[in-house]
């Protein structure tokens, strides 16, 4: 790929002049199409508040535009062949690998996550898509469950069309996650992005049309959660809703779609922990502790934002986290050496000061950061908070920013208590060079994902997902299409067996 930081500049320069010149249109029905109310939304960038410039504003009548177009298209998209859609997926993933620096620029100006870190976002859309064209041939394998009489046997079919709702932490990444195996299934697809960051959404949309996509089989829908994302959660024509985003939406969202008893997949909130016992590698710890906590401005997921250390080295590894957290480069995210860039909004800046405050309030200790960075931008330090009870809300909320939350603990049952001690449950780092151990405190973890000595490295067939309050379901592998399929049984006779008869004791 094409790092030349002028490559970059020059890309990115052609697409804002296009962003503040014209308004960001829906996709709909194989079309660019601006809204049919002609209402528009600001969008800015979080390096300076400025606006990038205006998008379409959806609304229901937009939505219900999308999902008929999706219903139409699905008709024919349903009994594509494997081999098709295969070729298809794998044009789309070549047509992302050769804009993946222009989709990176665009999304770290959008969103303010370092550049560095959303050049892989872009090269793992393409991943996203060449993994699931390459198992599209199996999607609709089944089983044969054969007794002396009869033989059952299965397959996968597609569920339908299906409403994608997306957040704008990593956007790119998160959407190819979600759409590539929805479309290798059969499904068509009406996508929402977040409105915080419409632009990467549009582009994959014209990626997927100029590979050929048919039309309708990809519908993006911009606006709000109220304006869009209710009323797509809440038609009939949309059979599951794929959602990733804050816990207290996905409540919502469950509600809105009851009434259509929506098949739901939820990636939620997490506050995740890492335990570190004395006896692990602690350079090595503290490397992956920094990165899982501040990587991505901490805006992810799978943030290790709760450390949960042993007393008796707690101030040793506070020390080499305070020496490593000293170098890290807050600053402008279009710079390759950034490390920290700005919040997603001045509204989420709010909140995270809000936790500095409270941790203070509270009677910890800020030894580290706490601040916000004067200026125009949505800037904060990074900011480590020691002296933590587990019932202090630093330690029990989701704070979504660079900030890590310190707790000791005496023996290995305490620090699974302290770990399972919250709402959340989607992962966990653990750091220790007891075998045994390790698998004994994986087992008692209640959460969806545990990582042994490593940081969040992600294998595509591994599945992925939340326990508690983090979320309903897992993707990855062949659990991706536990929401986009539907499982059929057959069951034929082999033969004449008897019948049981009504109708003899007259
Ligand atoms: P959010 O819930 O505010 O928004 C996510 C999406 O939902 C947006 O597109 C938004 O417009 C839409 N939305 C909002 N209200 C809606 C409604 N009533 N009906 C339908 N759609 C609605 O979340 P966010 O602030 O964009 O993202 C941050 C959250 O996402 C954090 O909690 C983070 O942990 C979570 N997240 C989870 C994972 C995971 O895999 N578990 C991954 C990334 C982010």
């Amino acid at each position: 790929m094409d790092a030349d930081p002028n490559r970059v500049t020059q890309l990115l320069k052609q697409r804002l002049e296009r962003y503040s010149s014209e308004p960001l249109r829906h996709f709909i029905d194989g079309e660019p199409v601006p809204d049919p109310a002609g209402e528009t939304f600001l969008n800015t960038t979080p390096i300076d508040n400025s606006t990038i410039g205006s998008v379409a504003w959806g609304t229901g009548g937009t939505v219900d535009l999308a999902c008929q177009s999706s219903a139409a298209a699905f008709k024919e998209w349903r009994s594509t062949s494997a081999a098709y859609r295969k070729e298809l997926l794998h044009r789309i993933a070549d047509g992302i690998d050769r804009q993946a620096m222009e989709i990176a620029a665009v999304e770290s100006y959008d969103t303010g996550q370092p550049l560095r870190f959303m050049v892989n976002a872009g090269k793992r859309g393409a991943a996203n898509f060449r993994y699931f064209a390459d198992i599209t041939p199996t999607v609709a394998n089944g089983q044969s469950i054969p007794t002396p009489n009869h033989l059952n046997y299965t397959y996968r079919q597609p569920i339908g069309p299906v409403g994608i709702i997306t957040p704008w932490n990593t956007p790119f990444m998160l959407a190819t996650w979600k759409i590539a195996p929805a479309l290798a299934s059969g499904c068509t697809v009406v996508h929402k992005p977040a409105e915080w960051s419409p632009y990467s959404a549009a582009i994959l949309a014209e990626i997927a049309s100029d590979a050929g996509l048919p039309k309708g089989v990809l519908n993006v829908v911009h606006g709000t959660g109220e304006s869009v994302g209710r009323p797509l959660t809440e038609h009939p024509l949309i059979k599951a809703i794929a959602f990733v985003g804050d816990t207290e939406t996905g409540r919502r969202i469950l509600q809105q779609g009851a009434s259509t008893l929506k098949r739901v997949h939820f990636e939620l909130g997490g506050k995740n922990p890492v335990i570190v016992f004395k006896d692990a590698d602690l350079d090595r710890a503290s490397d992956a502790v920094l990165f899982m906590t501040f990587s991505l401005n901490g805006q992810r997921c799978t943030s290790s934002s709760r450390l949960i250390v042993e007393r008796s080295i707690h101030d040793r590894f506070i020390d080499m986290l305070l020496s490593k957290i000293d170098n890290l480069i807050v600053g402008n995210p279009m710079a390759w050496t950034t490390d920290i860039g700005p919040l997603i909004s001045r509204t989420h800046l709010e909140k995270v000061r809000s936790y500095f405050t409270s941790a203070r309030d509270e009677g910890a200790r800020i030894v580290a950061g706490g601040s916000v960075v004067a200026g125009k931008g949505n800037f904060v330090t990074p900011t480590l908070i020691v002296d933590a009870k587990s019932e202090m809300r630093v330690a029990q909320e989701e704070i979504f920013g660079p900030v890590l939350t310190a707790l000791t603990f005496d023996n290995t049952v305490d620090a699974v208590e302290l770990a399972n001690g919250v709402e959340y449950g989607l992962a966990a780092y653990v750091w220790t060079n007891d075998l045994e151990r390790a698998h004994r405190v994986a087992s008692a973890l209640d959460v969806g994902m545990v990582w042994l000595n490593s940081e969040n490295v992600r294998n595509l067939q591994a599945p992925f997902g939340g326990m508690k309050s983090s979320g309903i379901g897992r993707d990855g592998g062949d659990y991706s299409f536990d929401l986009y399929m539907e499982t059929k049984n057959v069951c034929v006779a082999m033969g004449t067996h008897e019948i049981p008869k009504l109708g003899r004791n007259r």
